[in-house]
């Protein structure tokens, strides 16, 4: 199966947990036994109710015979570190902007960061049903973003799509048509964003750790992009961190893949993906997780306090 890697990046409230639903209920992912409230980037009452925060997330839709991972970006901007890292996994972003609203601060910051890493992203104007849309106005502070934070050319030559994620569409114009469901989107995405390189499959295992989270089954989980090689269940492993230490070696006793809302174990997995190992107890963020042959760990993005959230 192909393979794409995004980041959704929207202000607060533009609507990214509203269109993510819509792509997982209209993608051949979904599952009819998937609790529909169960909401796939912002569980807040599931965290409240668990008395726990989730962070960051990934979910991956499919779509023909693409997957596509999507990952959120954090929703403050607190750590930079950890946006830069997120974005570090993706090979193209879908900025999301509210049509009356315009691209507000959040957008700003992460935007800025998206485009530093060299992504080129699909700008999407969403809540087209607003009576109060200013599509035209919106577009052209969209663009004028673009120019103050620097997009190369190329990034300035962004797609658009219209629609509104609640009504489950979204089209080249601010019109329509909206029968066509959110397949202009997945087009885009499958269409816009590169395919991931991997090239380096035959290569030993590298990946940076980008999300740590706490199972209370599998214990120490590291989400990360497979930047070479390719990993196995009981494969050795060790850890280095950036300046070339060793951490730890272990073994890998799970790798977990994201499917839908849900993650699931595989025997396989190469460069390119992003997925969730278990098994190692003191690797974390920033830190290289690689072949016991490996010397040189992954140049990682500048290090903040380890987001370390739990998952059930
Ligand atoms: P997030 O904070 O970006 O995840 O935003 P949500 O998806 O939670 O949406 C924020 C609010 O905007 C909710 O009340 C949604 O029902 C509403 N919303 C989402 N999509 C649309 C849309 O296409 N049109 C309109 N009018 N409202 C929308």
């Amino acid at each position: 199966m192909k393979l794409r890697n995004i980041a959704i990046i929207a202000h607060v409230d533009h609507g990214k947990t509203t269109l993510v639903d819509k792509l997982l209920s209209q993608s051949g992912s979904f599952r009819e036994n998937q609790r529909q409230e169960e909401r796939a980037m912002d569980s807040n009452d599931l965290e409240k109710e668990r008395g726990i925060t989730i962070l960051a997330k990934a979910t991956s839709v499919e779509w023909k015979d693409v997957r596509i991972n999507i990952v959120d970006t954090p929703g403050h901007a607190d750590f930079g570190g950890e946006v830069e890292r997120i974005l570090n996994m993706v090979d193209g972003a879908v900025i999301l902007v509210d049509a009356s609203e315009g691209p507000m601060p959040q957008t700003k910051f992460v935007l800025g960061k998206a485009l530093k890493v060299g992504l080129k992203p699909i700008v999407a104007i969403n809540k087209i049903d607003r009576h109060d849309e200013r599509h035209q106005e919106v577009l052209n502070e969209i663009f004028d973003l673009f120019v103050a934070l620097d997009a190369t050319e190329e990034q300035l030559d962004f797609p658009v799509l219209y629609g509104s994620g609640r009504g489950g569409w979204m089209a080249e114009a601010p019109e329509g048509p909206q029968d066509k469901g959110l397949e202009p989107l997945f087009d885009l995405i499958v269409k816009h964003v590169p395919e991931p390189d991997t090239a380096g499959k035959d290569e030993p295992f590298k990946m940076i750790g980008t999300i740590l989270e706490a199972n209370p089954f599998l214990g120490r989980i590291i989400t990360g992009r497979i930047q070479s090689g390719s990993i196995k269940p009981n494969q050795p492993v060790k850890v280095l961190h950036g300046d070339g230490t060793l951490l730890e070696t272990g073994r890998i006793t799970k790798i977990l893949s994201f499917r839908g809302l849900e993650r699931v174990p595989v025997d396989y997995a190469e460069a390119g993906d992003i997925v969730a190992i278990a098994g190692l107890s003191k690797g974390t963020v920033a830190d290289t997780f690689c072949d016991p042959q490996v010397n040189e760990p992954l140049v990682a993005q500048p290090i903040d306090p380890p987001t370390v959230t739990m998952s059930f």
